[in-house]
């Protein structure tokens, strides 16, 4: 038997399903999961040494790839000085002035230490603010495991969600409205009937979450003069997008294209911890003065701040500033989706994908979806197919249909050629 198997049998007894977060445990496609050893650049290394081309990056934060020397550095160096203390440090400012440079939406942030808690608490936040209770949600979009946004659409409308998890109860659901992304008459339509009961519609401006599905311009344009009509707050969680897709993140992105454009609150994650558990939500310090110890609404937390993480932040939001690291991040992504696609359409299967920066999507579909229902309509056997056929040839993808990708500044052109390589002979 494989290290592999032999570790996930042993951790199926110890561990419900094997794993701590269920997207690990290979369910959706099928097979035993690899269990990894190390990284090292843009490779990670399983329990019986394969080597693998990582797409997955932890799900987004290794944009500079394993075992940075810089961040390495700065990791160490904050570990031989404690741990974590219970109180303020000195690198906590520095990390909050380093997002909030690169952030113009926000002229404050909190830090905590998971993307859940972010938006957890973006969403009491906006509650806090407003005195509202409603808010809106989008299928298809993640924004952690909250109770009130583990929650799907109900059968119109006029009803409101149904839980998407047992052990969360209707009525916690009952606050929650969702909409399907980009569906501008819908949107219309929740304004029309409860404008003046939201708190705030809370979106994935690219949907990482249903594999790579940007928010349309005029939707996002709409849906930003509907909140600020209605007194309702837009929260973009770029939990996922931040220092992903652009130095900007997606905010800055859309605000190149629609002039004058932020959210009220933002949320973010992954890429601000470098791979350590941190993320964070900011406002306007208007919308931030009512959080504790300044205001009513609660939020707190243990390890918020950690010494060790903020240094691993910090280490990274310094090395994404560099000049031309988006540039040739894109760049390599970009050769990687363009090449996916012309491998495809030389095997004759049907594929679309898209990107933004370092993070991107595939689709075994003729053409992009715009939402979550269609995403669905892909075919799962084959994605499975593809997604077992890359692997056994060394390339590292997201083990669900409905992920994205991502890139690092690791790898190089022959890294994606390789890719390349392997999905011509897969998709053969
Ligand atoms: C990953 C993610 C979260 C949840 O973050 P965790 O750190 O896993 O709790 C929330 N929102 C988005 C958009 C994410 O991609």
């Amino acid at each position: 038997m494989s290290q592999n198997q032999t570790l996930f049998e042993r951790a199926q007894r110890v561990i419900p399903g094997g794993v701590n977060s269920p997207v690990r445990a290979f369910r959706a496609v099928g097979g035993t999961p690899r269990f990894i050893t190390r990284g090292s650049g843009a490779y990670i290394f399983d329990a019986d040494a394969n080597r693998y081309i990582d797409y997955i990056g932890s799900w987004g934060p290794m944009i500079l790839g394993h075992g940075h020397p810089a961040v390495l550095e700065a990791v160490q160096k904050a570990a031989l000085d404690g741990f974590s203390f219970g109180a303020p440090t000195e690198r906590e400012i520095e990390l909050a002035e380093e997002i909030l440079k690169l952030v113009p939406s926000m002229e404050q942030v909190r830090l905590v230490s998971s993307g859940t808690e972010a938006t957890m608490s973006a969403i009491r936040l906006a509650r806090g603010a407003t005195g509202r209770s409603k808010f809106i949600k989008f299928e298809g979009c993640y924004h952690g495991h909250t109770d009130s946004l583990l929650v799907k659409a109900g059968s119109g409308l006029a009803t409101f969600g149904n839980p998407t998890s047992a052990g969360v109860p209707a009525e916690v659901a009952q606050h929650t409205v969702v909409l399907e992304y980009n569906n501008l008459a819908q949107l219309e339509e929740a304004f029309s009937l409860y404008g003046h009961e939201l708190a705030c519609v809370i979106i994935e401006p690219i949907a990482g979450n249903m594999n790579f599905v940007r928010a349309a311009l005029p939707f996002v344009k709409r849906l930003r003069e509907l909140c600020t009509q209605h007194g309702a707050l837009l929260v973009f969680d770029e939990v996922m997008t931040g220092f992903r897709v652009g130095l900007h993140s997606a905010q800055g992105h859309y605000a190149s294209l629609l002039p004058g454009f932020k959210p009220d609150i933002s949320t973010f994650g992954k890429v601000i911890g470098g791979g350590m558990p941190l993320a964070a939500f900011g406002a306007s310090r208007d919308i931030m003065k009512h959080l504790a110890p300044l205001g009513g609404v609660y939020q707190a937390g243990t390890l918020s701040g950690n010494p060790v993480a903020t240094a691993c932040g910090l280490a990274t939001l310094r090395e994404i500033q560099k000049p031309g690291f988006f540039d040739r991040l894109g760049e390599r992504t970009r050769q990687l989706v363009d090449g996916l696609k012309a491998v495809a359409a030389e095997n004759g299967v049907p594929f679309s994908a898209d990107c933004q920066g370092g993070m991107f999507g595939f689709f075994l579909l003729p053409e992009l979806p715009q939402n979550y229902k269609t995403v669905m309509t892909t075919d799962g056997a084959r994605f499975n197919a593809f997604f077992h056929g890359m692997l056994d040839r060394g390339v590292y993808l997201a083990p669900a249909l409905y992920e994205a990708g991502f890139v690092s500044a690791e790898h190089t052109e022959a890294d994606i050629a390789a890719t390349l390589e392997a999905a011509r002979q897969a998709l053969r």
